[in-house]
């Protein structure tokens, strides 16, 4: 149990190049007990951050705390911290049972083996690996040794679990079976964990926070609902929800008094909301990307009038609980989340309505949010 913070780390591996860095200037404060996802595209730091906090790499620049204690000096086997990597390396000549027991094992966190025992059974139990025992890592598949890499990282009780991507060799099936089994345990282990994954549906469903991260840098911190709904700029939009949020460029106009936005072609504006118009006036960028989210666009493959936006199906994508249908308008691809049930045909003319109560405006210079509903 601990509380976790970095103050303006900075890792900088050797024969990077200049001004670049694996973890840029970087502060996080992760409370005691908090499960904290770490999400962000390959390369963007989190493996980094993780390991600063392990200790398998030491920083550049900054503090990390453990409970509040600084341990930039402090060796990994002192930390007391748990990490499953990504790619889990057991020991092939171990047994699964041994191979769980070996952290309780080690010279500084030594423990009798009628208590091993009890604590591999609690873990093999809770991953459903019980009846494999004996078997040799050699003898799993690959989603059973991963949950047997979990498993030993669950059987300690280390003051924070570090867990980096442990479920992305899972199929998706297991994948979605384990997130919730891993949600469960931490709740029961009152132990901070920080959780690292390049899957927002992941990211959305474990964190009690989250902290998007790219180029070594955090892009925004909060919950899953607040990168969703009022994600900070337009890296972040994309990165939350399915299909990816469409974000195209606009030009503001002015009709008979009205703000619209000039887009995609059409001789009819789009008309945001009042307050969502006022703040764009005065943000007075000079110009702007409207996103919009699959699930606030209608559509029809009827004709309609002038005030839809006409355009053609460009890909149709069942995905199981819904179809994700792209249409092209004027060379922009728009993304739309349309029900089971609905059949195009590609090339077929479609016409579309958006929801622009729940738009999103961004800033077509910074790529900064101005403007989403609150
Ligand atoms: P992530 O886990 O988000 O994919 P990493 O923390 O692994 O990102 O890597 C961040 C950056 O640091 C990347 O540009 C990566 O190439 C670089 N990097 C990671 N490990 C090393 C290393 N041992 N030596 C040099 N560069 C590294
Ligand atoms: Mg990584």
């Amino acid at each position: 149990m601990a509380r976790i913070q970095l103050e303006n780390v900075t890792k900088r591996y050797k024969g990077m190049k200049e001004g670049r860095a694996a973890v840029d200037h970087l502060s996080l404060d992760i409370q005691d007990n908090e499960f904290f996802v770490l999400f962000g595209p390959a390369g963007a730091g989190k493996t980094t951050v993780l390991k600063t906090i392990a200790g398998i790499e030491f920083p550049n620049e900054g503090l990390v705390k453990i409970g509040g204690e600084i341990v930039n000096l402090i060796e990994p086997m002192y930390r007391n911290v748990s990490m499953v990597f990504e790619n889990y390396a057991l020991y092939p000549h171990f047994s699964v049972y041994d191979n769980i027991a070996f952290p309780m094992r080690s010279p500084l966190h030594k423990k009798d083996e009628a208590y091993i025992q009890k604590a591999v059974e609690r873990v093999v139990k809770m991953m459903k690996i019980d009846g494999l025992y004996d078997r040799k890592p050699s003898q799993l598949s690959n989603g059973q040794r991963q949950r047997v890499a979990i498993g030993r990282c669950l059987v300690r009780e280390p003051k924070v679990f570090l867990m980096d991507e442990p479920l992305a060799h899972l199929d998706a099936k297991l994948r979605h079976f384990m997130r919730g089994e891993l949600k469960e345990m931490q709740s029961a282990f009152n132990t901070t964990t920080i959780y690292v994954t390049h899957d927002f549906m992941e990211a959305m469903s474990l964190a009690d926070r989250i902290a998007v991260m790219n180029n070594g840098k955090i892009e925004q911190l909060g919950s899953s609902l607040q990168m969703y709904y009022t994600p900070v700029n337009e890296f972040v939009a994309r990165l939350f929800g399915e299909p990816e949020i469409t974000i195209f460029p606009a030009e503001l106009s002015s009709k008979n008094g009205r703000l619209g936005l000039k887009a995609l072609g059409q001789e009819q504006p789009l008309f945001p909301e009042k307050d969502a118009g006022h703040a764009l006036q005065e943000a007075g960028a000079a110009s702007v990307d409207v996103g919009i989210r699959g699930i606030d666009i209608q559509f029809s493959l009827a004709p309609q009038d002038a005030s839809w936006i006409k355009g053609a199906i460009y890909a149709f994508e069942p995905i199981g609980n819904k179809v994700i249908m792209t249409a092209d308008v004027k060379g922009e691809k728009i993304r739309i989340a349309a029900p089971n049930s609905t059949s195009a045909d590609l090339d077929e003319a479609v016409y579309l309505k958006f929801n622009m109560k729940n738009a999103l405006f961004f800033d077509g210079v910074s790529k900064t949010i101005i403007t989403h509903k609150k």
